[in-house]
């Protein structure tokens, strides 16, 4: 009987050497991960041939499945290379191996793939930007792909977007329609091709092609340059949707761009043909370098260069210091900017944002971007390849040197998320409402969805449920729990609950009804996603910042301390509560819960602080004021994000908004990082709670300001008085109850500012501190952390 071993997929002990039989042994492996659609089997291939080893490597249900036979010491490098040299795209969970019997092979061969259909539990890629080889090709004008916008190979290409279904071959992909040519067949069936086996395989003879208006084949990108530069603006059909493109540079077009799209002052993400031209504009680290040239290609977000303010047209990113670039990761994006600088000068940069209207999710479907983006395009630039799921840029930034995600999408959904415990059932965590995404747990596997968008209207509601079919279909999960916030005015939780109660049509192909619902609370879904991203389960001291979320007492929850496990929480802390007069209207007009914290800090004397806010509000605030006052729709709430609000408006920055969370974008960009004073926040007990009084906070703000105090120096004291307040409370926490470890969650730890005050506070304490890598602080991590709370209140059950 052959022995048996488990193999740790990044150590594993090597085989006795002089083997159980003799000169050659055979080994069978199983591989588990995102291993097909990744160029492993050639990999493979030419890795046993090299070895001189014989047996065979094929695609299985589980993973992929290798049997190789040779000499013990050749079985052994063929066992380490097979994890330290797998290809870029494979990402290797579990190897596991034992002996089989020897059967004297001598050649390797790559093997069809036995059935189909049910069982497969491969994972599908995310996306991949365009590798260094077919950049090559697309420029080279020998090549048989010259100039072809939707080259790729095993290593690069579309994926996640392509998919219809499983196993991932081309007839389950929006490639279908595309029969191959003789040449892309010979390279697909060639195991020594970097295209075996490349699903999405294509060249101009066979796969899709570029169209505009009045341009004959091969041009469309050339004129569609000229227009760009003569200032038109072109809805571009991509990868996961369609883009709003325009000249960066040119003023006129930027804001003509903003006024046809209704968006006033978000920021426009922008596209550069390499890093080369982005470091002009901006400050460029090493490492945000890696993160623009990376495969994943997220938009990221770089620190505006010191007199190059100039450098793009000012309506790009209205009074903002940073800008969101991102590189070329399609073929079509790079022959477009290259295009774009053979067409004037060079180190051209476009404006490449969402193609959709103010806060509709981003049109993919051809018909449907013609009509809704009609009215903001001047010209079309489409393909016939379909998009089967919409999936938006990622954006994320650098943080201490490390990734720190603020959207998680393309590039990186469905790329699955390993949980430290199983899920005993099959959850479906349903998310919050801004920022959506979902998630499905199982086994040992959470797969966040792709950015969703706000689930404010009909559109993104039902992009959400065709995502929660598409996933359920292509990772083979049957839910039988549905976790859920618990807002009960969440379209997300209505659904939720409908589904469980049988009430409403399910998902294409998925049944819903009779799953357990599982009402998880907002902030401690936050912290739970924090918890996950770090893969630990606490307990630990739990820090939720946001603007808002449903609290198990009926106030709006959103400046938290939790004492928290994945199972439950209790809440030892929060800000101290104060009225949200009008409630939403509050959180467009911050000047409302200025004048509030106003009110609260210095009674009827606020009237009379010579102050240009106050100069400004102290006319209309009366109606304001009665509300909260009198408790009329004016919801108490210990939101962090609606204290940042109050600063911001009482600092004179902002009295409406354009956007959520505006204003505390505005006030953290505003502080001198360098301003070491701090205003005292005091942190009060009451009643065994630790109440931390934010309205202390804005009464030194004020006081500092009337006094003359400069706004930078002010914003940095706002900044670093919450955050010595924050690490003073986890202080009492600890000594009450002995935890050592907090973890930092919510949208308001996307201020990099009071994120570096806080862990910088919490590390000279000593404690150990948890934030976000791989998975949004904010609402689009929500999903993942109501996964995880139901796995773990199941394992209590
Ligand atoms: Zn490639
Ligand atoms: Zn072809």
């Amino acid at each position: 009987m052959p022995g048996s071993s488990s193999l740790d997929p990044l150590s594993f002990s090597p085989l006795d050497p002089r083997g159980p039989y003799g000169e050659s042994v055979r080994v069978r492996v199983l591989v588990q991960g995102i291993v097909q659609g990744v160029g492993f089997r050639p990999f493979v291939y030419g890795l046993a041939n090299r070895l001189a080893l014989g047996g065979f490597v094929r695609n299985d249900p589980g993973g992929v499945t290798i049997e190789v036979e040779g000499a013990p010491p050749a079985i052994d490098a063929f066992l380490r290379d097979l994890v330290e040299a797998a290809p870029p795209l494979a990402r290797i969970e579990r190897v596991s191996s034992e002996f089989a019997t020897p059967l004297g092979e001598k050649a390797f061969s790559i093997v069809a793939s036995e059935g189909s259909g049910t069982g497969w539990l491969a994972l599908v890629s995310p996306d991949v930007a365009t590798c260094g080889d077919c950049l090559a090709e697309i420029r080279d004008p020998a090549a048989r792909r010259y100039g072809y916008p939707f080259t790729n190979c095993t290593n690069c290409g579309p994926r996640f977007t392509i998919t219809t279904d499983i196993p991932y071959d081309r007839p389950n992909t929006t490639m279908a329609g595309f029969p191959m040519c003789e040449a892309c067949r010979a390279e697909y069936r060639d195991p020594g091709d970097r295209r075996f086996h490349a699903q999405p395989i294509a060249c101009p003879a066979c796969g899709p092609a570029v169209a505009l208006a009045g341009t004959g084949p091969g041009e469309a990108l050339g004129a569609c340059a000229d227009l760009l530069r003569s200032g038109s603006i072109v809805a571009l059909k991509g990868l996961g949707g369609y883009h709003l493109v325009c000249d960066a540079r040119n003023e006129k077009a930027v804001g003509e761009l903003r006024a046809r799209k209704v968006r006033e002052d978000k920021p426009f993400a922008l596209m550069a043909s390499d890093v080369g031209v982005v470091q002009q504009i901006c400050e460029v680290s090493d490492h945000e370098a890696a993160l623009l040239s990376g495969y994943r290609r997220p938009v990221v977000l770089l620190r505006r260069r010191a007199g190059a303010e100039g450098a793009v047209a000012a309506s790009v990113a209205p009074g903002n210091r940073f800008l969101g670039f991102m590189l070329p990761y399609t073929p079509l994006h790079h022959l477009l900017l290259d295009a774009f600088d053979a067409s004037g000068p060079a180190g051209g940069v476009l404006v490449m944002t969402s193609g959709n209207r103010s806060d509709e999710p981003i049109a993919y479907v051809d018909d449907d971007a013609r009509q809704r983006l009609d009215p903001i395009a001047d010209v079309f630039v489409t393909h016939n390849r379909p998009i089967h799921i919409r999936c938006d840029d990622s954006v994320t930034r650098s943080f201490r040197g490390e990734e720190y995600l603020m959207r998680r999408s393309r590039g990186y959904a469905p790329e699955p998320l390993l949980v430290t415990e199983a899920f005993g059932s099959p959850v479906l965590a349903t998310g919050a409402e801004l920022k959506h995404t979902f998630c499905l747990g199982s086994g040992t596997r959470a797969f966040l969805s792709h950015h969703i968008g706000d689930l404010e209207n009909w559109e993104t509601m039902r992009s959400f449920i065709e995502g929660v079919a598409h996933f359920c279909n292509v990772f083979q999960i049957r839910p039988r729990v549905i976790a859920h916030d618990l807002h009960p005015d969440y379209l997300a939780t209505k659904w939720a609950l409908d589904q469980a109660a049988g009430d409403a049509a399910p998902p294409a192909g998925v049944e819903l009804e009779g799953c357990e619902p599982i009402g998880v609370q907002h902030h401690h879904a936050h912290i739970a996603a924090c918890l996950a991203d770090n893969q630990v389960a606490g307990p630990v001291i739990g820090l939720a910042l946001d603007g808002t979320g449903w609290g198990t007492d009926g106030t709006i929850w959103g400046g938290e301390v939790l004492v928290a496990d994945l199972a439950g929480f209790r809440r030892a802390g929060h800000l101290r509560r104060v009225a949200l007069p009008g409630g939403a209207a509050a959180i467009r007009e911050p000047w409302r819960t200025g004048a509030t914290y106003l009110r609260e800090a210095f009674g009827t004397e606020a009237a009379d602080l010579s102050l240009p806010f106050v100069r400004d509000h102290a006319g209309r605030w009366g109606p304001v004021l009665e509300m909260a006052a009198k408790g009329i729709n004016a919801p108490l709430t210990s939101s962090a994000g609606r204290l940042f609000d109050a600063a911001a408006a009482v600092a004179g920055l902002r009295g409406r908004v354009n956007y959520e969370g505006q204003a505390a974008i505005e006030l953290e960009q505003v502080a001198d990082p360098d301003e070491p004073s701090a205003y005292p926040c005091p942190v009060e007990d009451r009643d065994g709670v630790l109440v931390i009084d934010g309205v202390g906070l804005i009464r030194a703000l004020v006081e500092d300001l009337v006094s003359g105090a400069p706004l930078p120096s002010a914003a940095a004291r706002f900044h670093n008085g919450l955050a010595s307040a924050l690490v003073e409370t986890c202080g009492r926490v600890r000594a009450a109850t002995g935890l050592g470890e907090v973890a930092l969650s919510g949208g308001t730890f996307q201020n990099l500012l009071l994120l570096e005050r806080v862990m910088y506070g919490l590390e000279s304490a000593g404690f150990g501190v948890y934030r976000h890598r791989r998975v949004p602080a904010n609402d689009g991590g929500i999903s993942l952390g109501q996964a995880v709370v139901a796995g773990a209140v199941l394992r209590l059950a």
